[in-house]
């Protein structure tokens, strides 16, 4: 059993009919599968259920997928970690977005690692893909959101931290 493929085949056909949110509506796979290749081959990251959790990180948040599904297809660790960092959607907006900075410290080191690959696959796709309708002054206002978020994830993988900031380098101008 390869259970990377298994999740990517998953994430696949539960983001099926999904798109991101740049001009060319890129496939939404496309962006579970690059935080996985960021943790595995940027970070060196070789635990099993975070490389998984990643590939899963947006189904429960952005499909039908329960955390219950989650936890009998790929066990209750990656459930977990999938469920530390999916938005609570009842929430306005700009609350889930406080409450992604408030939060981020206490979650678990594993979801760090995942919580911290989404931010920089979401820099580097607003630096080289933005959404269409989104003005430089809003690019640049996620950045800085993704910042703050990025201060209560640091300690646990210095070199994914430096990676971030790199990406983070890209803000556009003014
Ligand atoms: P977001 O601002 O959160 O949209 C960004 C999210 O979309 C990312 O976190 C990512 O989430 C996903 N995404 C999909 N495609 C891309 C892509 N190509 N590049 C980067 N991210 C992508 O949500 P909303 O669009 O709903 O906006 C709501 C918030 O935006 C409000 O809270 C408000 O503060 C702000 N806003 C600012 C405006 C301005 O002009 N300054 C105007 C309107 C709103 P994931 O990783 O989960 O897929
Ligand atoms: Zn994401």
């Amino acid at each position: 059993m390869n259970t990377i493929l298994q999740a990517v085949a998953f994430a696949a056909d539960k983001h099926r009919n999904q798109r991101r949110k740049d001009a060319e509506a890129s496939p939404y796979i496309n962006h579970p599968i690059t935080l996985a290749n960021v943790l595995a081959n940027e970070g060196n990251v070789a635990d099993e259920a975070v490389l998984v959790a990643a590939l899963l990180h947006d189904t429960i948040e952005d499909t039908q997928t329960t955390r219950e599904e989650l936890a009998s297809r790929f066990g209750e660790t990656v459930a977990r970690i999938v469920t530390e960092v999916t938005d609570d959607k009842a929430l306005p907006k700009a609350e889930r977005k406080r409450l992604q900075v408030a939060h981020a410290a206490q979650i678990s080191d594993q979801a760090k690692l995942v919580k911290l690959a989404d931010k920089i696959s979401n820099l580097r796709d607003i630096a080289a893909r933005p959404p269409a309708d989104w003005s430089a002054g809003r690019q640049r206002e996620y950045f800085d959101w993704a910042h703050a978020v990025v201060a209560g994830l640091r300690g646990v993988h210095p070199a994914l931290e430096a990676v971030f900031d790199a990406a983070y380098a890209a803000k556009p101008a003014a």
